[in-house]
């Protein structure tokens, strides 16, 4: 419909109404439901096999259900825990959060039921960034800049871009500043058996399912580190890509020794090598081995990254979005492109969420070639989630939104554990 007016104007009513209702959409945008109510659960889906494989020699499960590997030193749960949050806006909305709750998963729940969630009451989920700042901010003097604090942080970051992409009907891949991406080449991360054979037929087996890169994790390599790469080489073949896991168990110098030995089976990548403070033996071992460096599942924020990138100590970073939200993830990930550097997520237990949360933020990015898919973990827990996420073929496939294009199914409720409880 066309309105001609003194003077020739003409005017195009539909269109003039059109525009007018995208105002007042924008308008009303502006107005996005506040955060009403914000909770934590701890959660515990019981497994027959602990991560990394059965028990090695040594190894024992304490009274609280933890089992201390001997390759590393390290305390892992027997059971996939995590800490979900649920961020309810004034309109009923929900946007869901994951975070690291493998250890001592109340300490997370605490921080976030006694000082974050409070401090996230009445503020709108359109500002996740601003958010995340401020929340880091709240205790940063105390020294509180890594952690269980800032694993806090990063579950309540998830939650409130899940809940953003929600209110305004978009996933979260777009909010992030665009999709490359919807699918992402994944590598298979842990070849449980109990020995070298079974760890090459489970390599096999995913082979024959359409994957050509694989990762070792060292602590369980009872028959050696360079035997075990050798098998998995030789039994593979010469196009698959081949990846350790050294789980910073060597110093600088016996880890270029090391990776030296490694050479004739062409890995694509080594992983920590020296521990985890190192930030000079790293360095030393990037400058020296001919083979790229993969470095950060542990690190925080874009403070921690920024010294090991100035001093190149390597070429892939693997932010765990568990750690670290969104926010951080890609501040860290736009960081390590000026940087050259390629970002290859780290993925560890969880139920999905922050799985979810991390390949959105990896389809975001320029310089993301693949993620790490953690088999044993995501394929069994994927029955107590409700998305399109999966990994098949090779690759994942993204969720698709609003939000992260994931919640918890009904089944996970029967897992949730007292807080009250020991
Ligand atoms: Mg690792």
């Amino acid at each position: 419909m066309f309105l001609f007016l003194k003077g020739l104007v003409c005017l195009d009513v539909p269109h003039i109404l059109d525009s007018m209702n995208r105002m007042n959409s924008i308008s009303s945008m502006k107005h996005l439901p506040k955060i009403e109510k914000v909770e934590t659960f701890i959660v515990s889906i019981p497994r027959d096999t602990p991560y990394l494989g059965a028990l090695g020699p040594g190894e024992k499960i304490n009274a609280k259900g933890y089992l201390v590997r001997q390759g590393n030193g390290t305390i892992y749960p027997t059971t996939d825990r995590s800490v979900l949050i649920k961020i309810t806006a004034e309109d009923g909305t929900v946007g869901w959060g994951e975070t690291y709750g493998i250890i001592a998963p109340k300490a997370v729940t605490s921080i976030i039921d006694d000082v974050l969630g409070p401090e996230l009451v009445g503020r709108e989920a359109s500002d996740p960034v601003v958010i995340q700042e401020d929340l880091y901010n709240l205790m940063r003097v105390r020294g509180c800049f890594g952690g269980f604090y800032v694993d806090a942080i990063a579950g309540v970051d998830i939650a409130v871009w899940d809940l953003f992409g929600k209110l305004v009907g978009m996933p979260v891949v777009k909010l992030l500043g665009g999709q490359r991406q919807s699918r992402i080449p994944a590598y298979v991360s842990g070849l449980p058996g109990g020995s070298l054979e079974q760890r090459l037929e489970v390599a096999r087996s995913f082979m024959a399912k359409g994957f050509d890169a694989f990762k070792y994790h060292s602590v369980v390599s009872f028959d050696g580190i360079v035997r075990e790469m050798r098998v998995l080489r030789e039994g593979l073949g010469p196009d698959v890509s081949l990846m350790v896991d050294l789980h910073w168990k060597f110093t600088a110098q016996e880890a270029i020794q090391l990776i030296e030995q490694l050479m004739p089976y062409r890995p694509y990548f080594v992983e920590a090598p020296c521990q985890p403070e190192d930030i000079e033996g790293q360095a030393h071992v990037g400058a020296l081995i001919k083979v790229p460096l993969a470095l950060g599942e542990e690190w925080r924020t874009v403070y921690e990254y920024r010294p090991r990138m100035e001093r190149r100590a390597m070429s892939i970073v693997q932010p765990e979005m568990g750690h670290i939200g969104p926010s951080q993830f890609m501040q860290i990930g736009r960081m390590a492109n000026a940087f050259h550097m390629k970002v290859i997520p780290h993925a560890s237990i969880g139920v999905g969420i922050y799985q979810a949360a991390s390949l959105h933020a990896a389809a975001a990015l320029p310089n993301c070639p693949m993620h790490e898919y953690q088999h044993s973990v995501f394929d069994r827990n994927l029955q107590h989630v409700v998305t399109g996420m999966r990994c098949e073929a090779g690759a994942f496939v993204l969720p698709e939104g609003p939000g992260l294009g994931i919640e918890p199914a009904e089944s996970l409720w029967q897992f949730v554990c007292s807080k009250n409880s020991d």
